[in-house]
């Protein structure tokens, strides 16, 4: 069996399950026991770099030893599962520093990503949650919906 047919879906649903755990991290961690670094984040930046940055490259490591548990190991079925596994949070983290740091906080000339209109809804919805500080959407690849599903409560709850 060819090696990417395990690796390349396992990448895949890592990215993705990549989304909710980093909303439920952001949500639950960042905003409480980790808010003295995430607040940095909150506020106006000055100079490159915030003290919320370490929270960003927190994965890293994680990542970087699945992938070369991936290279290096004998071959396995479980050495293409950390394969993929490291590729998956890779893939993440990638995409979320173009689109949270660059898209939305301008931190990379990528503002061109707005015309495709997803991408400008993820923007939109990610400043709701600078607007409103301590409340979601907490996502940000699904924070569009996220806001979504929050007004619906909201209104169910106050109605
Ligand atoms: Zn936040
Ligand atoms: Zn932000």
């Amino acid at each position: 069996m060819s090696a990417a047919l395990v690796w390349i879906p396992v990448a895949l649903v890592v990215a993705l399950a990549m989304e909710l755990w980093a909303m439920l991290l952001h949500g639950r961690v960042w905003h409480s026991l980790l808010w003295r670094l995430h607040r940095s984040h909150h506020r106006k930046r000055r100079g490159a770099l915030e003290a919320n940055d370490a929270l960003s490259v927190l994965h890293a490591p994680i990542a970087i030893a699945a992938i070369l548990h991936g290279c290096t190991a004998a071959p396995s079925l479980l050495r293409e599962i950390f394969f993929g596994v490291g590729i998956g949070m890779t893939l993440f983290g990638v995409a979320y520093l173009v689109v949270h740091d660059g898209l939305v906080h301008g931190r990379l000339p990528v503002q061109a990503l707005a015309r495709i209109p997803y991408f400008a809804r993820v923007r939109d919805a990610h400043l709701v949650h600078h607007a409103r500080g301590a409340r979601g959407p907490y996502g940000l690849f699904l924070g569009p919906w996220e806001l979504g599903w929050q007004t619906k409560q909201t209104k169910r709850t106050s109605s």
